[in-house]
């Protein structure tokens, strides 16, 4: 049997539509929001685009059980295997701190730039804090916008970093700093990009910053599956979660079950968005997750979801979230995996 908690909070549902045409600059350049404007809504996924900068990586110290390398090694066997072409990836700016402070405090901001000044910086726990990490996450945060906006465009838009879900507007936490995807969403909705959004958050950790962020907003609808007896404590209430014990023994079937509710609920909630966190960490081998998935259960997972959104012609923009296999290669190849889960559903 599995144990599991679900709860469904009805939200007003609202009329939206958009969409936009890139002009300018693309491929292997600096795209900006501004260069984004207003197009006939999309009907048909006509490509994927992909978001990377080298400048991702920053280190979190030594032994720091984040791999922050894999941004890079994932880039880079992705483009060995030729699954990706260089002049296919577009490149994200930072968000500026009028950005940030959609989402975040001020007085959070000044915290953070303070402690990153100071070597108490990196003594800061489990998140340490330096100009170059701070650096690195603002830039990821961008290449997250940047996804969202290009899957406006194309139809599905991949950053190969974010997912950070659990920063909240005062507190940095779990190794996040700044919620990319809550940014995405205040910013695409300031430059009235689009209204409604669904985040489908399948990292094995609950997300809940980004629930905090949209617990009041009916705006945003999240769907949350996570790992009940786990980090973080509490739970935070989102649209609808489902908390699953590891006691149960939560393999592919099982996990992937629960997700045949999305076709429902996303018909229900009509999302103009879809933001979807690609979680590495339900894989068994994970040191920070206890459910038991393969990577090909991991790779089905993405071709539903994605699929899902490609269906109902719906824009999806992908993140990373977390990834902590024992073996590294392991989450690159799940992360990859997601990439030729896109590339698939193309073909
Ligand atoms: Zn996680």
């Amino acid at each position: 049997m599995l144990s599991a908690s679900r709860s469904f909070k009805n939200k007003n549902l609202l009329p939206g539509v958009i969409l936009f045409l890139l002009i300018g600059k693309i491929g292997f350049a600096e795209v900006s929001g501004e260069e984004v404007k207003m197009s006939s809504p999309i009907t048909k996924v006509t490509k994927a685009a992909f978001v990377w900068s080298e400048d991702y990586k920053a280190s979190l110290g030594r032994g720091h059980i984040f791999p922050t390398i894999k941004y890079q090694r994932l880039y880079s066997a992705a483009i060995k295997q030729k699954i990706l072409k260089e002049e296919d990836i577009f490149k994200p700016r930072p968000l500026k701190d009028e950005d940030l402070l959609l989402v975040h405090s001020k007085s959070y901001l000044r915290k953070l730039e303070l402690l990153a000044l100071s070597p108490l910086g990196m003594l800061n726990g489990e998140n340490p804090v330096s100009r170059q990490i701070l650096k690195a996450v603002r830039l990821s945060s961008g290449g997250t916008y940047l996804a969202c906006k290009l899957a406006l465009k194309y139809g599905i838009g991949m950053n190969l970093a974010g997912g950070f879900h659990h920063a909240s507007s005062n507190q940095e936490e779990g190794f996040c700093y700044y919620n990319d995807v809550a940014l995405a969403v205040k910013k695409l909705q300031k430059e009235d990009k689009l209204n409604k959004v669904m985040v489908i958050d399948c990292d094995v950790h609950h997300g809940n910053g980004t629930a905090m962020l949209f617990q009041d907003d009916d705006s945003v609808f999240i769907f949350d599956i996570y790992q009940e007896d786990n980090y973080p404590m509490p739970k935070v209430k989102v649209d609808y979660a489902v908390g699953l014990n590891s006691y149960a023994g939560i393999d592919d079937e099982k996990y992937l079950k629960e997700l045949t509710v999305l076709p429902n609920l996303i018909d229900k909630f009509s999302p103009e968005l879809i933001i979807y966190v690609a979680g590495a960490d339900p894989y068994k081998g994970d040191q920070l997750g206890g459910f038991n998935l393969s990577q090909e259960g991991l790779k089905k997972r993405d071709e539903y979801v994605i699929g899902l959104a490609k269906e109902k012609e719906i824009p999806v923009g992908i993140v990373l979230g977390g990834g902590y296999a024992e073996r590294i290669e392991d989450t690159i190849e799940i992360h990859l995996n997601t990439i030729k889960a896109i590339k698939s559903l193309l073909r």
